[in-house]
């Protein structure tokens, strides 16, 4: 007799577990999720939010509430700052590093916003307190599963005296980390290269330090100097501050005291650093090479792992959330096939893949700015200094204004989208543009009285109309949908600015504002059974155990 029945079990409650029970939990799935600590402290790492992410917030009605649990108010500069030292000369700078300002853009609906990642998982919390069908527990353990056509059995063992516990539920979702054992469970492994350097992330509180340099305020300070490469910031209220030693050798031991003496010697600045938390950490290349068995699926940092310059960790871990959750809800509604499941993995690996590649390019070219003489206060340091600089402003751009990879990836080439004779436009790491190809994401739009066209967008599939006929295809489609259960939502806006950048009347978009599919007239009910995986075609092209994960 099991003790427990849900439609999914989630392990794990970081930022890819909560976002995947918020994603169900809006659609009204239950869902249980177990965490097997209690999730408090400082360790959770990442402090950009990237602008798609809060997007997804948006949609779940939270944005406003990240910005208001921003600890120096989100029109704090999000500038980026390269400095030989805290103490010492400048050598670079960017400014709205990651498209941080509150400023609106015609790109998107939400800026991006640089917030702990505790704070971020708080908000997630708060959300899903309000979310009925959701049931999160912390200090319980996912120990195994068994599956079977039927549906999956787990075992779970709660710290707080529940003793163990037996969950059947349709699906299993590992959202459990680097070191998953779901993923373990699945037999997946991970593929690339792991430990590519020594680095450490401690936290500190020293009061007066924002006040103790020249540079003004900024969310990061990347020091350049042989000493002590290593980027630090300030993290929180309370004169809270990060600091990220690099490429430590091995024979450094860490300890509080060892930390200080770090912090001092890298930023030069003499002054009291009380430690509050200090860890070692390895950047890793990695990608499991399968992301799923049956029913069981793995997502976030549990399948893909990569170094975190240009902060794509977690924000890739909330994008994998929402892509499996609307397909889970989705079969579990019995409005898509279970073929629509084989789409998480075909059409985020590739995703991913870039990614990594992006990672790894940063972490590369920062590697490469280091030179003798940098802190000398002659002609020689000032020209190794512009000279560095420019380096800098060259190779290290592509981390702060990343748009083309947060908002530019595509799903193009799923057999779940619609394809076009055209070949699908690629948006260039640095710059993003917008495009309706099919796979890509819809391109934003702000309406005259101020909303996001994204506000207009339905839970499921939303047809937009950018043209004042085509009454007869709305006909068609709002039929063909209701005959097949399909939730739909027309949203007509039919002004030139949005037929221009769609450039199509009709475009059907996805619940994950991705485009399905466009054209100037309905193309029938075949169109819904491909991009909810109920055409027999879609479902001969791919299979879970036929993906091929090829080698990175
Ligand atoms: C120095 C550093 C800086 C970073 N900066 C950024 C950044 O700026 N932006 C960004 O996007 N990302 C960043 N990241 C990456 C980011 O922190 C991770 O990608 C993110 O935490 C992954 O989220 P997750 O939910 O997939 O996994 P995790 O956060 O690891 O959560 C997994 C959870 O599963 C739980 N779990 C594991 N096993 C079990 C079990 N058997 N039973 C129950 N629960 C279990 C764990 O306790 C854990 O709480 C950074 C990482 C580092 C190291």
């Amino acid at each position: 007799m099991s003790d427990v029945r849900t439609s999914v079990l989630i392990v794990g409650a970081g930022p890819t577990g909560l976002g995947l029970a918020i994603e169900l939990g809006v659609r009204g799935i239950d869902c249980v999720v177990v965490e097997r600590n209690d999730r408090v402290g400082y360790a959770p790492r990442a402090k950009t939010t990237h602008t798609r992410t809060r997007e997804y917030l948006r949609r779940w009605g939270i944005a406003g509430d990240l910005a208001a649990a921003s600890p120096f108010g989100v029109d704090y500069p999000s500038n980026v700052v390269f400095v030989t030292r805290l103490a010492g000369l400048e050598l670079a700078r960017f400014e709205n590093a990651f498209n941080c300002a509150p400023a609106q853009n015609d790109l998107y609906s939400e800026h991006a916003q640089w917030v702990p990642q505790y704070r971020l998982e708080e908000v997630l919390r708060a959300r899903l307190e309000t979310l009925p069908s959701v049931d999160l527990r912390f200090n319980v353990r996912f120990e195994s599963a068994e599956q079977s056509p039927a549906g999956v059995v787990s075992r779970v063992t709660d710290a707080g005296g529940g003793g163990s516990i037996a969950i059947q539920s349709d699906y299993v979702v590992g959202a459990d980390g680097a070191r998953s054992p779901v993923r373990e469970l699945i037999g997946a492994t991970m593929q690339g290269a792991s430990g590519l350097s020594r680095n450490f992330n401690i936290i500190f509180r020293a009061p007066g330090l924002a006040d103790a340099h020249p540079h003004g305020p900024a969310i990061m300070y990347w020091q350049v100097n042989p000493d002590m490469p290593s980027t630090l910031g300030p993290m929180d209220k309370g004169d809270l501050w990060f600091f990220m030693p690099s490429n430590v050798p091995a024979d450094l031991a860490l300890t509080d005291e060892s930390a200080g003496a770090l912090i001092r010697k890298a930023t030069g600045i003499e002054m009291a650093y009380e430690i509050l938390s200090s860890d070692e950490w390895l950047p890793n290349r990695l990608i499991a090479d399968r992301y799923r068995r049956g029913r069981i699926f793995i997502a976030g940092d549990a399948c893909h792992l990569h170094p975190p310059l240009g902060g794509y960790g977690m924000n890739m871990g909330v994008a994998d959330s929402v892509d499996l959750g609307w397909k889970l809800a989705a079969v579990l509604q019995g409005w898509a096939d279970p073929a629509l499941l084989d789409s998480y993995e075909l059409e985020r690996r590739p995703v991913h893949r870039r990614v990594i590649d992006e990672a790894v390019g940063n972490q590369a070219a920062h590697g490469a700015v280091m030179r003798p003489g940098l802190e000398a206060e002659d002609a020689e340091g000032e020209t190794a200094r512009q000279a560095v600089g420019d380096l800098i402003r060259q190779t290290r751009h592509k981390e702060f204004r990343s748009l083309g990879v947060v908002l530019g990836y595509t799903y193009a080439g799923s057999p779940f989208v619609a394809t076009e004779a055209a070949p699908a436009p690629e948006s260039p790491s640095t710059e993003y543009q917008p495009s309706a190809y099919p796979g890509r994401l819809a391109p934003h739009l702000w309406l005259g009285d101020g909303r996001s066209l994204y506000d207009l967008f339905g839970a499921g599939f939303t047809l937009l109309v950018t043209d004042e006929d085509h009454a007869a295809d709305v006909i068609a489609a709002t039929d063909d949908a209701a005959q097949m259960g399909v939730p739909l939502e027309i949203v007509r806006v039919p002004t030139p600015g949005a037929a221009d950048l769609y450039e199509a009347a009709l475009v059907l978009i996805r619940p994950d504002q991705h485009v399905a599919w466009r054209g100037e007239a309905w193309p029938g009910a075949g169109i819904l059974a491909r991009v909810t995986g109920r055409l027999g075609e879609a479902r001969a092209e791919t299979s879970s155990d036929r993906l091929d994960a090829g080698s990175l």
